[in-house]
């Protein structure tokens, strides 16, 4: 797709607030002047649904940090999944400009790019901090970037969940054998290594679990933590709550721009965009870690009977996933991503495991 011209009069000096740009109008019919603060009303296509409120609403958050930031000028409307277009066909949307922006989780499009992978979060992968780390300050946003210029795409991390519960089970896990057979509903490549070691994987809509789960079609599920699993009401149908999940230690969500109609911003309107989205990323993991910890200790409360996944479980997780994503390195951009992640991964849980881990477990144990 051909780039608009985009002029910008630095002379003129952004501090001024009087930048001004000349690029095309959305229909294309020319070239116009346009003030840096014009009217703008974008629309914001989420792969979620208003139900899962902490998620849906970090879009909420960027929409309204960038209406107060422009004056009101600068107007994005945020539609919830299957309202404009279904959940899983937020990138292509936003390739093409159907939606000048998105709020969605890349790895729903691996198929397109398995990469892409790393932009949400990878089994055995980086936590919530880890990956705000690497993408900010150690190189991943550049990376991750490169990845999604192919798309016509501008991303901005747009939300974390921290680490996910391993799922809901009505039997118990005492060791690795005990997966053999066990049907469980888990998406990706959570799913691929249960496969591998022996779960017969299911995929179901977060919407159908629980009367699958009652019915016992399947033994097991997982979906987010706790706060999002009570409203789902699976601790009146599974007995036993297993962490961690481990396929999903810090899942991110993105906000995808069109790149033209990025390029077509003033710079003033570009920084609205990106401190809002830095926003809205701060809102969804501290949201999340304010409302878990009560859910959990409800759930604890009502019965619920947690377990931690056998040493054993874990590891031979570890080795499957790691032999999944290695799969991948044979493609030199996929490569470069995995080795930069990685690598940070390592790092940096040897201080984690020093401070935060540390800390915490003392307290925990006080
Ligand atoms: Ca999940």
């Amino acid at each position: 797709m051909k780039r608009r011209e985009f002029v910008r009069t630095a002379a003129l000096g952004s501090s001024a607030g009087l930048v001004l740009s000349s690029c095309a109008p959305q229909g294309g019919e020319g070239p116009a002047i346009q003030t840096e603060s014009p009217s703008l009303r974008w629309r914001l296509v989420s792969s979620f649904s208003r139900g899962l409120d902490t998620i849906f609403g970090a879009a909420e958050v960027l929409a309204e940090h960038v209406g107060h930031l422009t004056q009101g000028r600068f107007n994005i409307q945020v539609y919830p999944a299957g309202e404009l277009v279904p959940a899983f066909e937020v990138l292509e949307s936003v390739q093409k400009g159907t939606a000048q922006m998105g709020h969605t989780a890349s790895y729903y499009y691996v198929g397109k790019n398995p990469a892409l992978a790393f932009d949400t979060t990878v089994p055995f992968g980086l936590t919530a901090r880890q990956f705000n780390s690497w993408v900010y300050h150690g190189g991943g946003l550049e990376l991750l970037r490169a990845l999604f210029a192919d798309f016509n795409i501008m991303n901005f991390p747009g939300g974390n969940t921290g680490v996910q519960m391993g799922g809901w089970f009505n039997r118990e896990v005492g060791s690795v054998g005990d997966l053999r057979g066990l049907s469980m509903r888990i998406p990706g490549i959570g799913g691929r290594v249960m496969d591998r070691l022996g779960v017969t994987v299911q995929q179901i809509p977060g919407g159908e679990i629980y009367p699958a789960l009652e019915r016992g079609v399947i033994d097991a599920a997982e979906w987010v933590g706790p706060y999002d699993d009570e409203k789902l009401g699976f601790a009146q149908v599974a007995q036993y709550y297993y962490y961690p999940g481990w396929w999903e230690p810090g899942a991110n969500l993105s906000f995808y721009i069109n790149r033209d109609a990025w390029d077509g911003l003033s710079a003033h309107y570009q920084h609205a965009l990106e401190l809002a989205a830095a926003a809205a990323n701060q809102y969804m993991l501290s949201r999340y870690d304010a409302v878990n910890p009560a859910a959990f200790r409800r759930l604890v409360e009502g019965g619920t009977e947690v377990r931690a996944f056998p040493q054993d479980v874990m590891q031979a997780a570890q080795v499957q996933a790691e032999e999944l994503l290695q799969e991948g390195t044979d493609d030199p951009v996929y490569a470069q991503v995995y080795d930069s992640c990685m690598r940070w991964r390592e790092e940096s849980s040897a201080w984690f495991a020093t401070s935060e881990y540390a800390y915490t477990a003392y307290l925990h144990d006080l």
